[in-house]
């Protein structure tokens, strides 16, 4: 796949050069800084690639990505950070700072892959192995872009003599091992004005919306193995403690608070039917758009589970394996991601990617996304999601901002074999880099302006309506740094 020349992509950045400074009254000060940030951007764009393939080749998962931090962490010291490994007792997370004093932004960055989920970089479902692991949510494009995006912010401090500092987050683990919650818990991000948040997506659109907190748990079942046809009286069936609790939490959901979500598979039911299963496992999610609301369903959903226990004359423990907050969104950091967006334009393939993002979208449902849709802004999002993320307990710690830019072909859905293809590919890499271009003019906006940092902590603090951040895992949880120790599908 080709890539764009280099006399197309300096025609590029004078044309956006150009569109910014026509679209926003700027002071001389921050027009020299987003130039700054785009040259920087340009220069820092080949390294960032590379570092996107790596990391997609790699495709390390959760609090395993060794490489993929030593990597990133490597190109950020390379480029004059400072490195912080291991920060929240997690060997694979860390902090780059660049700058001294206030104010300071934060950018996240993720690096954790999928298990089962090898897809070769084609339009077509292709891959040597499919059991291994695979970038299927295109966090290699989302820890490179986010790397990109701060050297960008440090070149535009050193270019301007702007004050400030300027962290990139390396988060580990976000698919389901909760890395932010526990960094979070650790105050990894205290002191920031602002965390600047992205996500690889289908589309281009800021986001100013809130999403679910949930708790996840394992309601493990024990019981007296017998004979079922011999002596069932001797039996207490672990299945049927399990099964007495599912038909509570049934029962349970016409009382729920409207919009919360309870769901769960069956991890353990037993063996040959003859015998009075000792052994079985429930593990299920809960979800509220409410922290509050939830932490009092989960009380419920626990009575639920002692209720089957009792009633079968068996024992059960829980044990919870991940809980995230609700994301608290931040409206004027949305507008300023927009207004960027909006300046830097959408993706343009080249006629390659093109040919490639068509015959992947024949592979998609007719009613996916359109393909032209790369090159559009769509309107900010402020319609709450159904899904959960660990960047939601960063929400609470910091105002965060929130944005998708178009690294997939349009009509992708997350965590499917689409997604790897595209993000070992230059589509990913494109949507990569528009999103470290608006993430990095985003940033020296905020270092630079006082006025726009009092507006978004005004939001922040208007939102946060006086609560508290109070995670729901227990308080003595550790992060869970063994979960994929086995190739751990089963998150
Ligand atoms: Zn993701």
């Amino acid at each position: 796949m080709k890539t764009r020349s280099p006399a197309a992509s300096v025609r590029f950045s004078c044309a956006l050069l150009a569109t910014v400074s026509w679209l926003s009254p700027l002071s001389a000060a921050s027009a020299d800084s987003h130039s700054a940030v785009i040259s920087a951007i340009e220069r820092a764009t080949p390294r960032a690639n590379e570092d996107a393939r790596l990391l997609w080749d790699w495709a390390e998962l959760g609090y395993l990505e060794q490489r993929s931090a030593a990597r990133l962490a490597e190109t950020l010291r390379a480029a004059g950070f400072t490195i912080e490994m291991g920060v929240g007792g997690i060997p694979t997370a860390f902090v780059a700072s660049y700058g001294s004093g206030e104010p300071v932004v934060g950018i996240l960055a993720e690096y954790d892959a999928l298990p089962a989920m090898a897809q070769d970089a084609a339009p077509e479902r292709s891959a040597t192995d499919h059991s291994a692991s695979g970038h299927a949510c295109g966090h290699n494009l989302f820890g490179a872009g986010s790397a990109l995006a701060a050297i960008a912010v440090k070149e535009a401090l050193v270019a301007t003599g702007g004050a400030g500092t300027i962290k990139f987050f390396g988060c580990p683990a976000e698919e389901g091992g909760g890395g932010k919650v526990h960094l979070s818990r650790a105050g990894v991000f205290a002191g920031c004005d602002a965390i600047l948040s992205w996500h690889p997506g289908d589309a281009n659109f800021a986001i100013a919306a809130g999403n679910l907190a949930n708790v996840s748990a394992r309601f493990r079942y024990t019981g007296v193995a017998a004979h079922a046809s011999v002596n069932p009286w001797s039996g207490r069936s672990a299945l049927d403690g399990l099964m007495l609790t599912a038909h509570a939490l049934d029962m349970l959901r016409e009382h729920m608070p409207d919009g919360a979500r309870i769901h769960y598979t069956v991890t353990r039911g037993g063996g040959a039917p003859n015998v009075v299963p000792a052994d079985a496992e429930l593990y299920l999610y809960a979800r509220h758009a409410n922290p509050d609301e939830l932490r009092d369903l989960w009380k419920r959903v626990l009575a639920c589970g002692e209720a089957g226990a009792l009633g079968t004359g068996t024992t059960m423990a829980v044990t919870v394996v991940n809980s995230n907050y609700a994301r608290l969104p931040n409206m004027p950091l949305a507008k300023l991601y927009d207004r960027h967006l909006r300046a830097s334009g959408g993706i343009v393939y080249t006629p390659e990617e093109h040919a490639f993002a068509e015959k992947l979208h024949t592979t998609l449902p007719a009613s996916a996304r359109a393909l032209g849709t790369e090159r559009d802004i769509q309107p900010i999002m402020e319609k709450t999601t159904s899904g959960s993320s660990d960047v939601a307990d960063v929400s609470w710690q910091a105002p965060t901002g929130e944005m998708n830019t178009a690294c997939l072909v349009p009509g992708t859905p997350a965590h499917s074999w689409q997604v790897v293809a595209a993000g070992g590919m230059s589509i990913g890499e494109k949507g990569m880099v528009l999103a470290a271009r608006v993430l990095a003019l985003s940033a020296v906006d905020l270092l630079s302006d006082a006025a726009l940092r009092a507006e978004v902590a005004a939001d922040f603090e208007r939102r946060k309506a006086g609560r508290t951040y109070q995670s729901l895992l227990p308080a003595d949880a550790k992060p869970p740094l063994d979960y994929r120790a086995n190739g751990g599908g089963e998150l």
